[in-house]
Protein backbone atom coordinates (compact mmCIF):
# COMPACT_ATOMS: atom_id res chain seq x y z
CA UNK A 1 0.00 0.00 0.00
CA UNK A 2 1.25 3.62 -0.79
CA UNK A 3 2.05 5.92 1.37
CA UNK A 4 2.50 9.78 1.75
CA UNK A 5 4.20 11.98 3.84
CA UNK A 6 2.09 14.50 4.80
CA UNK A 7 3.38 16.41 7.43
CA UNK A 8 1.54 18.91 10.37
CA UNK A 9 -1.47 20.76 9.09
CA UNK A 10 -4.24 22.65 10.34
CA UNK A 11 -7.84 22.92 9.69
CA UNK A 12 -10.38 24.92 10.39
CA UNK A 13 -13.19 23.10 13.02
CA UNK A 14 -15.97 24.24 12.31
CA UNK A 15 -16.00 22.15 8.88
CA UNK A 16 -13.01 20.66 9.75
CA UNK A 17 -13.33 18.53 12.75
CA UNK A 18 -17.34 17.60 12.16
CA UNK A 19 -16.00 16.83 8.07
CA UNK A 20 -13.00 14.96 9.50
CA UNK A 21 -14.18 13.48 12.73
CA UNK A 22 -15.13 10.11 11.20
CA UNK A 23 -11.95 10.09 9.62
CA UNK A 24 -10.24 11.25 13.18
CA UNK A 25 -12.25 7.95 14.64
CA UNK A 26 -12.61 5.66 12.73
CA UNK A 27 -9.45 5.37 9.49
CA UNK A 28 -6.66 7.80 11.74
CA UNK A 29 -7.01 6.34 14.95
CA UNK A 30 -4.78 7.85 17.82
CA UNK A 31 -1.25 7.49 16.19
CA UNK A 32 -2.39 9.43 13.09
CA UNK A 33 -4.13 12.73 14.66
CA UNK A 34 -4.07 14.23 17.52
CA UNK A 35 -5.23 17.85 19.39
CA UNK A 36 -8.38 16.62 18.20
CA UNK A 37 -9.92 19.52 20.50
CA UNK A 38 -13.57 20.25 18.91
CA UNK A 39 -13.99 23.41 21.73
CA UNK A 40 -11.56 25.21 19.42
CA UNK A 41 -11.95 26.64 15.55
CA UNK A 42 -8.56 24.23 14.46
CA UNK A 43 -7.63 20.90 14.78
CA UNK A 44 -4.05 20.06 14.47
CA UNK A 45 -3.54 16.63 12.71
CA UNK A 46 -0.14 15.08 12.57
CA UNK A 47 -0.21 12.61 9.41
CA UNK A 48 2.88 11.40 9.19
CA UNK A 49 2.54 8.48 6.91
CA UNK A 50 -0.92 7.79 5.82
CA UNK A 51 -2.06 4.84 3.24
CA UNK A 52 -3.51 6.65 0.14
CA UNK A 53 -6.21 5.18 0.82
CA UNK A 54 -6.99 7.39 3.70
CA UNK A 55 -4.98 10.60 2.25
CA UNK A 56 -8.12 11.07 -0.37
CA UNK A 57 -10.58 10.51 0.89
CA UNK A 58 -8.85 12.87 3.78
CA UNK A 59 -7.51 15.54 1.55
CA UNK A 60 -10.94 15.58 -0.29
CA UNK A 61 -12.67 16.33 2.49
CA UNK A 62 -9.77 18.82 3.50
CA UNK A 63 -10.48 20.43 0.01
CA UNK A 64 -13.71 21.02 0.82
CA UNK A 65 -13.59 22.51 3.58
CA UNK A 66 -11.45 25.25 1.80
CA UNK A 67 -13.55 25.84 -0.36
CA UNK A 68 -16.28 26.39 1.53
CA UNK A 69 -14.98 28.39 4.14
CA UNK A 70 -11.06 29.83 2.99
CA UNK A 71 -10.12 28.35 6.39
CA UNK A 72 -7.03 25.69 6.28
CA UNK A 73 -3.55 25.99 6.37
CA UNK A 74 -0.30 24.39 6.57
CA UNK A 75 2.31 24.57 9.43
CA UNK A 76 5.17 26.37 8.30
CA UNK A 77 7.80 23.88 9.56
CA UNK A 78 6.63 20.48 8.43
CA UNK A 79 6.33 20.28 4.57
CA UNK A 80 4.96 18.12 2.75
CA UNK A 81 6.85 16.23 0.47
CA UNK A 82 4.76 15.38 -2.24
CA UNK A 83 2.22 17.59 -2.45
CA UNK A 84 -0.97 15.81 -4.28
CA UNK A 85 -3.14 17.96 -6.86
CA UNK A 86 -5.78 18.93 -4.21
CA UNK A 87 -3.32 19.94 -2.09
CA UNK A 88 -1.44 22.13 -4.37
CA UNK A 89 -4.87 23.53 -5.66
CA UNK A 90 -5.94 24.31 -1.94
CA UNK A 91 -2.37 25.76 -1.32
CA UNK A 92 -2.87 28.76 -3.14
CA UNK A 93 -5.45 29.70 -1.09
CA UNK A 94 -3.67 29.17 2.11
CA UNK A 95 -3.74 32.60 4.55
CA UNK A 96 -0.44 33.89 5.44
CA UNK A 97 -0.15 33.97 9.00
CA UNK A 98 2.64 33.50 11.47
CA UNK A 99 1.74 29.67 12.72
CA UNK A 100 3.64 28.93 15.04
CA UNK A 101 2.55 28.24 18.23
CA UNK A 102 -0.90 27.93 16.23
CA UNK A 103 -3.62 28.45 18.77
CA UNK A 104 -6.72 26.24 17.83
CA UNK A 105 -10.15 29.52 18.65
CA UNK A 106 -7.00 30.75 16.16
CA UNK A 107 -6.74 34.24 14.84
CA UNK A 108 -7.89 34.44 11.39
CA UNK A 109 -7.02 37.26 9.08
CA UNK A 110 -10.56 38.45 7.62
CA UNK A 111 -10.41 37.26 3.88
CA UNK A 112 -12.97 40.67 3.54
CA UNK A 113 -9.93 42.15 3.25
CA UNK A 114 -8.13 40.64 0.71
CA UNK A 115 -10.95 39.78 -1.47
CA UNK A 116 -14.14 41.95 -2.63
CA UNK A 117 -16.55 42.95 0.11
CA UNK A 118 -18.77 40.61 1.03
CA UNK A 119 -22.37 41.38 -0.18
CA UNK A 120 -24.89 43.56 1.83
CA UNK A 121 -27.27 42.46 4.34
CA UNK A 122 -29.73 40.47 3.09
CA UNK A 123 -33.09 42.05 0.93
CA UNK A 124 -35.79 43.18 2.96
CA UNK A 125 -39.01 40.74 2.55
CA UNK A 126 -41.98 43.04 3.79
CA UNK A 127 -41.49 43.16 7.90
CA UNK A 128 -45.36 40.69 9.33
CA UNK A 129 -46.59 42.47 12.24
CA UNK A 130 -46.40 38.98 14.63
CA UNK A 131 -48.39 39.50 17.75
CA UNK A 132 -47.25 35.84 19.33
CA UNK A 133 -43.83 34.86 19.08
CA UNK A 134 -42.40 31.66 20.32
CA UNK A 135 -38.45 31.74 20.85
CA UNK A 136 -37.52 27.59 20.99
CA UNK A 137 -34.32 27.32 23.89
CA UNK A 138 -32.61 29.43 26.50
CA UNK A 139 -29.31 29.40 25.90
CA UNK A 140 -27.31 32.39 25.09
CA UNK A 141 -29.40 32.91 21.70
CA UNK A 142 -32.44 32.31 22.38
CA UNK A 143 -32.03 34.54 25.43
CA UNK A 144 -30.73 37.27 23.52
CA UNK A 145 -33.42 36.55 20.75
CA UNK A 146 -36.39 37.19 23.10
CA UNK A 147 -34.48 40.26 24.97
CA UNK A 148 -34.12 42.10 21.60
CA UNK A 149 -37.29 41.43 20.34
CA UNK A 150 -38.84 42.41 23.78
CA UNK A 151 -36.99 45.68 24.02
CA UNK A 152 -37.35 46.67 19.80
CA UNK A 153 -39.16 49.93 19.06
CA UNK A 154 -40.62 48.18 16.39
CA UNK A 155 -42.34 44.98 18.60
CA UNK A 156 -46.37 45.83 17.62
CA UNK A 157 -48.12 46.89 20.60
CA UNK A 158 -50.25 43.76 22.56
CA UNK A 159 -47.39 41.60 20.96
CA UNK A 160 -46.72 38.25 23.33
CA UNK A 161 -42.97 37.36 23.41
CA UNK A 162 -42.42 33.34 24.96
CA UNK A 163 -39.49 31.80 26.06
CA UNK A 164 -39.79 28.20 25.67
CA UNK A 165 -36.66 26.09 27.79
CA UNK A 166 -36.60 22.33 28.42
CA UNK A 167 -34.47 22.54 31.03
CA UNK A 168 -33.55 25.79 32.74
CA UNK A 169 -32.11 29.03 31.02
CA UNK A 170 -28.47 29.08 30.59
CA UNK A 171 -28.29 24.87 31.39
CA UNK A 172 -26.82 23.44 28.93
CA UNK A 173 -23.29 25.57 26.81
CA UNK A 174 -24.33 28.80 27.61
CA UNK A 175 -23.73 28.19 31.56
CA UNK A 176 -20.87 26.01 31.24
CA UNK A 177 -18.22 27.74 28.33
CA UNK A 178 -15.21 29.27 28.82
CA UNK A 179 -16.59 33.14 28.16
CA UNK A 180 -13.87 34.06 25.41
CA UNK A 181 -15.28 37.01 23.03
CA UNK A 182 -12.67 37.25 20.73
CA UNK A 183 -13.60 40.59 17.98
CA UNK A 184 -11.46 39.65 14.95
CA UNK A 185 -10.91 36.32 15.06
CA UNK A 186 -13.29 34.98 12.39
CA UNK A 187 -14.00 33.98 8.72
CA UNK A 188 -15.61 36.32 6.29
CA UNK A 189 -18.96 34.25 6.91
CA UNK A 190 -18.97 35.57 10.52
CA UNK A 191 -16.27 38.31 11.26
CA UNK A 192 -19.26 41.78 10.20
CA UNK A 193 -21.66 39.37 12.72
CA UNK A 194 -18.62 38.91 15.50
CA UNK A 195 -17.72 42.05 15.42
CA UNK A 196 -20.75 43.83 15.79
CA UNK A 197 -21.63 41.04 18.84
CA UNK A 198 -18.07 41.88 20.49
CA UNK A 199 -19.16 45.33 20.11
CA UNK A 200 -22.59 44.77 21.74
CA UNK A 201 -21.24 42.83 24.79
CA UNK A 202 -19.38 45.81 25.54
CA UNK A 203 -22.65 48.07 25.11
CA UNK A 204 -24.61 45.83 27.41
CA UNK A 205 -21.71 45.77 29.96
CA UNK A 206 -21.76 49.69 30.16
CA UNK A 207 -25.49 50.08 30.54
CA UNK A 208 -26.34 47.76 32.97
CA UNK A 209 -22.73 47.33 35.06
CA UNK A 210 -21.38 43.56 33.53
CA UNK A 211 -18.55 43.88 35.21
CA UNK A 212 -20.63 43.88 38.57
CA UNK A 213 -23.30 41.58 37.19
CA UNK A 214 -21.22 39.30 34.73
CA UNK A 215 -17.53 39.51 35.08
CA UNK A 216 -17.09 41.32 32.02
CA UNK A 217 -13.66 42.81 31.36
CA UNK A 218 -11.45 42.81 28.79
CA UNK A 219 -8.39 40.96 28.42
CA UNK A 220 -5.24 40.30 26.96
CA UNK A 221 -4.95 37.16 24.98
CA UNK A 222 -2.12 34.83 24.19
CA UNK A 223 -0.49 32.28 22.83
CA UNK A 224 1.51 29.93 24.43
CA UNK A 225 3.53 26.75 24.43
CA UNK A 226 4.42 24.70 27.19
CA UNK A 227 6.80 21.37 26.81
CA UNK A 228 7.29 19.42 29.97
CA UNK A 229 10.04 17.33 27.66
CA UNK A 230 11.80 20.58 26.68
CA UNK A 231 14.28 22.25 28.61
CA UNK A 232 13.44 24.76 30.79
CA UNK A 233 12.74 28.25 29.24
CA UNK A 234 15.43 30.92 30.57
CA UNK A 235 12.91 33.83 29.15
CA UNK A 236 10.60 35.67 31.89
CA UNK A 237 7.07 34.24 31.77
CA UNK A 238 4.62 36.72 30.28
CA UNK A 239 2.06 36.53 32.88
CA UNK A 240 3.49 36.11 36.54
CA UNK A 241 0.79 33.25 37.89
CA UNK A 242 2.96 30.52 35.57
CA UNK A 243 6.49 30.06 36.67
CA UNK A 244 9.69 31.19 34.72
CA UNK A 245 10.90 28.43 32.80
CA UNK A 246 7.68 26.71 31.91
CA UNK A 247 6.85 28.77 28.78
CA UNK A 248 8.89 27.70 25.95
CA UNK A 249 6.96 30.44 23.47
CA UNK A 250 4.36 33.04 23.63
CA UNK A 251 2.79 35.40 20.91
CA UNK A 252 -0.02 38.23 21.79
CA UNK A 253 -3.20 37.10 19.96
CA UNK A 254 -5.19 39.62 21.38
CA UNK A 255 -4.98 43.08 23.28
CA UNK A 256 -8.00 44.84 25.69
CA UNK A 257 -9.37 46.35 22.40
CA UNK A 258 -10.20 43.11 20.58
CA UNK A 259 -10.78 40.75 23.19
CA UNK A 260 -12.77 40.23 26.44
CA UNK A 261 -14.64 37.34 28.65
CA UNK A 262 -17.56 37.28 30.90
CA UNK A 263 -19.36 34.55 32.68
CA UNK A 264 -21.91 32.96 30.39
CA UNK A 265 -24.33 32.16 32.62
CA UNK A 266 -24.60 35.12 34.88
CA UNK A 267 -25.23 36.89 31.64
CA UNK A 268 -27.22 35.05 29.93
CA UNK A 269 -29.64 35.04 33.10
CA UNK A 270 -29.14 37.98 33.93
CA UNK A 271 -30.52 38.99 30.26
CA UNK A 272 -33.18 36.79 30.50
CA UNK A 273 -34.60 38.18 33.82
CA UNK A 274 -34.98 41.50 31.90
CA UNK A 275 -36.70 39.79 29.72
CA UNK A 276 -39.32 39.16 31.47
CA UNK A 277 -39.69 42.53 33.06
CA UNK A 278 -40.88 43.58 29.74
CA UNK A 279 -44.85 43.55 28.64
CA UNK A 280 -46.11 40.18 27.64
CA UNK A 281 -43.31 38.55 28.30
CA UNK A 282 -42.88 35.08 29.53
CA UNK A 283 -40.62 32.23 30.44
CA UNK A 284 -42.58 28.46 29.75
CA UNK A 285 -40.26 25.36 31.48
CA UNK A 286 -41.16 23.09 28.69
CA UNK A 287 -39.84 20.79 25.82
CA UNK A 288 -41.18 21.90 22.28
CA UNK A 289 -42.33 18.87 20.49
CA UNK A 290 -44.80 19.99 17.52
CA UNK A 291 -45.70 22.83 15.92
CA UNK A 292 -48.92 23.04 13.69
CA UNK A 293 -49.12 25.31 11.01
CA UNK A 294 -52.35 26.99 9.29
CA UNK A 295 -53.25 26.38 5.99
CA UNK A 296 -51.30 29.18 4.56
CA UNK A 297 -47.96 27.41 6.42
CA UNK A 298 -48.05 29.76 9.13
CA UNK A 299 -46.71 28.95 12.70
CA UNK A 300 -50.45 28.28 14.49
CA UNK A 301 -49.83 26.75 17.50
CA UNK A 302 -46.74 25.22 19.45
CA UNK A 303 -46.99 22.33 21.66
CA UNK A 304 -44.80 21.91 24.85
CA UNK A 305 -44.59 19.27 27.14
CA UNK A 306 -43.89 20.80 30.58
CA UNK A 307 -40.76 20.47 32.62
CA UNK A 308 -43.18 20.53 35.93
CA UNK A 309 -45.33 17.64 35.20
CA UNK A 310 -45.28 16.64 32.26
CA UNK A 311 -48.41 18.25 30.67
CA UNK A 312 -49.18 19.48 27.39
CA UNK A 313 -49.23 23.52 26.98
CA UNK A 314 -50.53 24.57 23.45
CA UNK A 315 -49.12 28.22 22.93
CA UNK A 316 -50.43 30.07 20.21
CA UNK A 317 -47.78 31.34 17.88
CA UNK A 318 -47.99 33.06 14.47
CA UNK A 319 -43.91 33.56 14.74
CA UNK A 320 -41.82 30.55 15.53
CA UNK A 321 -37.76 30.82 16.64
CA UNK A 322 -35.75 28.08 16.77
CA UNK A 323 -32.52 28.51 18.69
CA UNK A 324 -31.88 25.04 20.71
CA UNK A 325 -28.08 25.26 20.34
CA UNK A 326 -26.63 21.41 19.55
CA UNK A 327 -30.37 20.28 19.39
CA UNK A 328 -31.39 22.46 16.81
CA UNK A 329 -31.12 19.91 13.91
CA UNK A 330 -33.05 17.82 15.82
CA UNK A 331 -35.54 20.15 16.88
CA UNK A 332 -36.09 20.92 13.07
CA UNK A 333 -37.16 17.70 12.32
CA UNK A 334 -39.43 17.48 14.98
CA UNK A 335 -41.29 20.50 14.15
CA UNK A 336 -40.70 21.75 10.57
CA UNK A 337 -41.62 19.81 7.05
CA UNK A 338 -38.18 17.48 6.39
CA UNK A 339 -37.27 19.63 3.34
CA UNK A 340 -37.15 22.92 5.72
CA UNK A 341 -35.27 20.89 8.28
CA UNK A 342 -32.59 19.34 5.94
CA UNK A 343 -31.22 23.21 5.94
CA UNK A 344 -30.76 23.38 9.80
CA UNK A 345 -28.14 20.31 10.56
CA UNK A 346 -26.90 20.98 13.64
CA UNK A 347 -25.38 18.41 16.48
CA UNK A 348 -23.21 18.32 19.21
CA UNK A 349 -19.48 17.81 20.28
CA UNK A 350 -19.20 17.03 23.83
CA UNK A 351 -16.22 19.34 25.75
CA UNK A 352 -15.66 19.78 29.14
CA UNK A 353 -14.76 22.74 31.40
CA UNK A 354 -12.82 22.29 35.08
CA UNK A 355 -13.06 25.08 37.47
CA UNK A 356 -10.30 26.15 39.85
CA UNK A 357 -9.95 28.75 42.94
CA UNK A 358 -6.41 29.15 43.03
CA UNK A 359 -4.22 30.44 45.97
CA UNK A 360 -2.38 32.65 43.98
CA UNK A 361 -3.85 36.10 42.75
CA UNK A 362 -4.38 35.76 38.57
CA UNK A 363 -4.40 38.29 36.03
CA UNK A 364 -6.72 39.52 32.99
CA UNK A 365 -4.80 37.12 30.67
CA UNK A 366 -6.75 34.61 28.50
CA UNK A 367 -4.38 31.59 27.44
CA UNK A 368 -4.09 29.31 24.27
CA UNK A 369 -1.67 26.44 25.40
CA UNK A 370 -0.02 23.86 23.53
CA UNK A 371 0.61 22.11 26.12
CA UNK A 372 3.21 18.74 25.93
CA UNK A 373 3.24 16.98 29.52
CA UNK A 374 6.31 15.15 30.59
CA UNK A 375 4.98 12.30 29.51
CA UNK A 376 4.61 13.08 25.79
CA UNK A 377 0.79 13.68 26.44
CA UNK A 378 -0.25 16.46 23.81
CA UNK A 379 -3.58 18.83 24.42
CA UNK A 380 -4.21 22.67 24.01
CA UNK A 381 -6.60 23.20 26.91
CA UNK A 382 -7.62 26.99 27.26
CA UNK A 383 -7.24 29.08 30.14
CA UNK A 384 -9.78 31.59 31.53
CA UNK A 385 -8.58 33.52 34.85
CA UNK A 386 -11.65 35.05 36.11
CA UNK A 387 -11.66 38.43 38.12
CA UNK A 388 -13.69 36.70 41.00
CA UNK A 389 -10.40 34.15 42.09
CA UNK A 390 -11.25 31.23 39.72
CA UNK A 391 -10.05 29.89 36.11
CA UNK A 392 -11.93 28.23 34.01
CA UNK A 393 -10.17 25.61 32.08
CA UNK A 394 -11.61 24.16 28.80
CA UNK A 395 -11.08 21.11 26.54
CA UNK A 396 -10.86 17.63 26.68
CA UNK A 397 -13.56 16.69 23.61
CA UNK A 398 -14.88 13.41 23.65
CA UNK A 399 -17.22 11.55 21.04
CA UNK A 400 -20.29 11.00 23.08
CA UNK A 401 -23.70 11.02 21.36
CA UNK A 402 -26.00 14.21 22.41
CA UNK A 403 -28.55 13.16 25.50
CA UNK A 404 -32.35 13.68 24.82
CA UNK A 405 -31.83 17.25 26.88
CA UNK A 406 -29.78 19.26 29.13
CA UNK A 407 -30.67 17.84 31.63
CA UNK A 408 -29.32 14.09 30.68
CA UNK A 409 -25.75 15.48 30.11
CA UNK A 410 -23.15 13.41 32.15
CA UNK A 411 -19.85 14.19 31.30
CA UNK A 412 -17.06 11.89 31.18
CA UNK A 413 -14.90 11.37 34.20
CA UNK A 414 -11.92 10.50 32.46
CA UNK A 415 -11.77 13.85 30.30
CA UNK A 416 -12.24 15.99 33.82
CA UNK A 417 -9.13 13.89 35.20
CA UNK A 418 -7.22 14.79 32.07
CA UNK A 419 -8.30 18.57 32.33
CA UNK A 420 -7.04 18.02 35.89
CA UNK A 421 -3.44 16.65 35.17
CA UNK A 422 -2.91 19.46 32.06
CA UNK A 423 -3.60 22.06 34.25
CA UNK A 424 -1.02 21.35 36.97
CA UNK A 425 1.01 20.88 33.62
CA UNK A 426 0.64 24.49 32.66
CA UNK A 427 1.27 25.97 36.25
CA UNK A 428 2.01 25.17 39.74
CA UNK A 429 -0.93 27.35 40.92
CA UNK A 430 -3.69 24.49 39.23
CA UNK A 431 -2.66 22.01 41.51
CA UNK A 432 -3.49 21.19 44.55
CA UNK A 433 -0.31 20.97 46.20
CA UNK A 434 -0.26 24.88 44.91
CA UNK A 435 -3.23 25.74 47.12
CA UNK A 436 -5.62 25.52 44.28
CA UNK A 437 -9.25 24.12 45.10
CA UNK A 438 -10.88 21.95 42.85
CA UNK A 439 -14.83 23.94 42.46
CA UNK A 440 -16.61 21.64 40.05
CA UNK A 441 -16.61 20.53 36.32
CA UNK A 442 -19.10 20.59 33.50
CA UNK A 443 -19.72 18.50 30.36
CA UNK A 444 -21.89 20.35 27.40
CA UNK A 445 -22.07 20.38 24.44
CA UNK A 446 -21.57 22.70 21.27
CA UNK A 447 -23.53 23.26 18.78
CA UNK A 448 -21.52 21.64 15.20
CA UNK A 449 -23.43 22.70 11.82
CA UNK A 450 -22.69 20.16 9.71
CA UNK A 451 -22.32 22.84 6.59
CA UNK A 452 -19.42 24.22 9.00
CA UNK A 453 -21.13 27.64 9.03
CA UNK A 454 -23.77 28.79 11.37
CA UNK A 455 -27.31 28.93 10.69
CA UNK A 456 -28.96 32.20 10.93
CA UNK A 457 -31.84 33.83 9.46
CA UNK A 458 -35.52 32.49 8.04
CA UNK A 459 -36.31 29.69 7.15
CA UNK A 460 -36.30 29.00 3.20
CA UNK A 461 -40.52 28.15 1.69
CA UNK A 462 -41.99 29.01 5.58
CA UNK A 463 -43.78 32.35 6.92
CA UNK A 464 -43.06 33.00 9.95
CA UNK A 465 -40.04 30.33 11.12
CA UNK A 466 -36.46 31.42 11.65
CA UNK A 467 -33.68 29.31 13.10
CA UNK A 468 -30.34 30.68 15.22
CA UNK A 469 -27.48 28.21 15.94
CA UNK A 470 -25.07 26.15 14.91
CA UNK A 471 -22.04 28.74 16.63
CA UNK A 472 -20.10 26.33 17.57
CA UNK A 473 -16.91 27.55 19.92
CA UNK A 474 -18.25 31.15 18.86
CA UNK A 475 -22.02 30.82 20.51
CA UNK A 476 -20.87 33.44 23.61
CA UNK A 477 -18.95 35.69 21.21
CA UNK A 478 -21.79 35.68 18.28
CA UNK A 479 -24.90 34.99 20.76
CA UNK A 480 -25.66 38.87 21.16
CA UNK A 481 -25.37 40.05 18.11
CA UNK A 482 -27.39 36.56 17.06
CA UNK A 483 -29.91 37.72 18.72
CA UNK A 484 -30.19 40.88 17.79
CA UNK A 485 -30.24 40.30 14.03
CA UNK A 486 -32.94 37.66 14.60
CA UNK A 487 -34.90 40.21 16.28
CA UNK A 488 -34.29 42.41 13.52
CA UNK A 489 -35.34 40.30 10.66
CA UNK A 490 -38.45 39.23 12.58
CA UNK A 491 -39.52 42.68 13.36
CA UNK A 492 -37.82 44.59 10.40
CA UNK A 493 -37.81 42.29 7.86
CA UNK A 494 -34.53 42.29 7.44
CA UNK A 495 -30.40 41.62 9.25
CA UNK A 496 -29.77 45.61 10.22
CA UNK A 497 -26.50 45.63 11.81
CA UNK A 498 -24.03 43.18 10.55
CA UNK A 499 -23.76 41.13 7.41
CA UNK A 500 -25.47 38.14 7.86
CA UNK A 501 -25.96 36.85 4.44
CA UNK A 502 -23.54 33.82 4.00
CA UNK A 503 -25.52 32.42 7.14
CA UNK A 504 -29.14 31.48 5.75
CA UNK A 505 -30.66 28.42 6.37
C1 LIG B 1 -16.54 23.64 26.88
C2 LIG B 1 -17.02 24.79 26.04
C3 LIG B 1 -16.39 26.02 26.12
C4 LIG B 1 -16.83 27.09 25.32
N1 LIG B 1 -16.20 28.29 25.44
C5 LIG B 1 -16.61 29.34 24.67
C6 LIG B 1 -15.97 30.60 24.80
O1 LIG B 1 -15.04 30.78 25.60
N2 LIG B 1 -16.37 31.61 23.97
C7 LIG B 1 -17.38 31.45 23.05
O2 LIG B 1 -17.69 32.39 22.31
N3 LIG B 1 -18.04 30.26 22.96
C8 LIG B 1 -17.68 29.21 23.74
N4 LIG B 1 -18.30 28.00 23.64
C9 LIG B 1 -19.42 27.85 22.69
C10 LIG B 1 -20.74 28.35 23.28
O3 LIG B 1 -20.86 27.91 24.60
C11 LIG B 1 -21.93 27.86 22.46
O4 LIG B 1 -21.73 28.11 21.08
C12 LIG B 1 -23.20 28.60 22.89
O5 LIG B 1 -23.38 28.50 24.28
C13 LIG B 1 -24.42 28.04 22.18
O6 LIG B 1 -25.52 28.74 22.65
P1 LIG B 1 -26.98 28.31 22.20
O7 LIG B 1 -27.92 29.26 22.83
O8 LIG B 1 -27.02 28.16 20.71
O9 LIG B 1 -27.16 26.82 22.76
P2 LIG B 1 -27.21 26.21 24.24
O10 LIG B 1 -26.47 27.00 25.22
O11 LIG B 1 -26.83 24.77 24.07
O12 LIG B 1 -28.74 26.30 24.61
C14 LIG B 1 -29.72 25.55 23.92
C15 LIG B 1 -30.92 25.45 24.85
O13 LIG B 1 -32.01 24.88 24.11
C16 LIG B 1 -32.75 24.10 25.02
N5 LIG B 1 -33.58 23.16 24.22
C17 LIG B 1 -33.13 22.20 23.39
N6 LIG B 1 -34.18 21.57 22.81
C18 LIG B 1 -35.31 22.16 23.31
C19 LIG B 1 -36.70 21.95 23.10
N7 LIG B 1 -37.17 21.01 22.25
N8 LIG B 1 -37.59 22.72 23.78
C20 LIG B 1 -37.15 23.67 24.64
N9 LIG B 1 -35.83 23.92 24.87
C21 LIG B 1 -34.93 23.17 24.20
C22 LIG B 1 -31.70 23.42 25.87
O14 LIG B 1 -32.23 22.99 27.10
C23 LIG B 1 -30.67 24.54 26.04
O15 LIG B 1 -30.87 25.27 27.22
C24 LIG B 1 -17.91 26.92 24.43
C25 LIG B 1 -18.56 25.68 24.37
C26 LIG B 1 -18.14 24.62 25.16
C27 LIG B 1 -18.86 23.31 25.07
Amino acid sequence: MATGPLGHWAVDSMTGASALRPLYLERLGRPYALGCCLARPWVNLVCPTLPSSVVSPLWSQVYTVRHSHNLIRRLPDHRPAAPGPLLAAASTFFLTLPLIGLPHRSKLVSLSTIMPAAANATSASPARAPKNIAVVGGGIVGVCTAYFLAISPHRPAGSKITLVEGTGVASAASGNAGGFLARDWHGPATASLSAMSFDLHRKLAEQFGGSKHWQYRSVDTLSVTIDGQAEPATSRSPVPWIPKGNIQKHSQLGTHSTTAQCHPRLLTRFLAERFLREEGCALVLGTAKALALDSDGVPHTLMVNLKEDGSERIIDVDTVILTAGPWLGRLAEALLPSSAARGVAVDGQMAHTLLLRTKEPTTPHCLFVDLTLNDGAVSEPEVYPRPDGTVVICGASCAVDLPETAGDIIGDPASVDKLRTQAAGISPVFSEEGGAAFESSTACFLPIPDRGRPVIGKVPGMEGVYVGGGLSCWGITQGPGTGLVLAEMVLEGEAKTADVSKLSP
